[in-house]
């Protein structure tokens, strides 16, 4: 009885519905990677090269003072091809967008040279506002047309600045915002959202072992003077903003783990 009625339905299976099928679970496989060439965005590349057979990547150039971590990404973007044949033949375009927009709508201390503070409102004056919003809506949009049906953001709120755009609330309410506004059906994915930068150091290493570990220790870059210097334990960076201080307590509190 159930032979006959599974060959019944493997005959009614033809060629096009074959492809229709196989047209979706590709769709569903098509991540597009919110990638700055810093230690997060890095660590969400190898992870969606770990899950999605298609993967591009887009950066973004807003005015942001630490501009070299632009420089970084080509040559991150190779390097991360030669520590994995999957991942090489997973990794598709990078998009280069100009959002320059959002340094002549703010003033911050991430577009402006003055110092960093904590302001009036308990955020650091280094909070863009709407700048995480405005990459996700530009990631979404591109993603649209470029069929990517999965965008990748290294958001984080358990060890983070504060930022209220980096919250899992935002990025949920974005995600219908951006399903209704485009009638689309793209999935939002924070894989760092509940874990500290310990973990993610940990989450670097598991995906791509002690060589990715070195590659985002040496090659990415999170200083928010946009200094690179000299080598620490940790990676370049100034080692006093709140950025290179953050990256340095995570590495050293992962090392001291294992
Ligand atoms: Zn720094």
């Amino acid at each position: 009885m159930v032979i006959a009625s599974t060959k019944k339905l493997v005959a009614s299976i033809n060629f096009e519905t074959i492809d229709l099928i196989m047209n979706q679970l590709n769709h569903s496989n098509r991540a597009l990677v919110l990638f700055s060439g810093g230690q997060d965005s890095t660590t969400c590349l190898a992870w969606a090269l770990s899950h999605f057979s298609h993967v591009e990547t887009i950066g973004f150039h807003y005015g942001q003072r630490h501009a070299i971590e632009l420089e970084m990404r080509p040559q991150l973007l190779q390097k991360i091809r030669k520590l994995n044949p999957s991942w090489d033949a997973s990794l598709g375009e990078d998009h280069l967008i100009d959002l320059s927009v959002i340094s002549q709508l703010s003033q911050t201390a991430m577009t402006e040279d003055i110092a960093i503070q904590m302001q009036e409102n308990g955020l650091p004056n280094t909070f863009v506002p709407g700048r995480n919003l405005m990459f996700m809506l530009t990631a979404a949009t591109l993603a649209y047309r470029r069929n990517l049906n999965v965008l990748v953001g290294g958001m984080c709120e358990t060890d983070f600045s504060g930022y209220p755009d980096c919250r899992d609330d935002s990025m949920k309410a974005l995600q219908v915002a951006l399903n209704l506004g485009l009638d689309t059906r793209m999935r939002l994915e924070t894989p760092l959202m509940w874990i500290d930068k310990a973990a993610t150091w940990r989450l670097a290493e598991s995906l791509g072992g002690e060589a990715l570990i070195e590659l985002i220790r040496e090659d990415t870059h999170t200083c928010y003077l946009g200094q690179r210097g000299q080598l620490h334990e940790w990676g370049h960076g100034c080692g006093t903003c709140p950025a290179c201080e953050l990256r340095a307590k995570g590495y050293l509190s992962y090392r001291s783990q294992t």
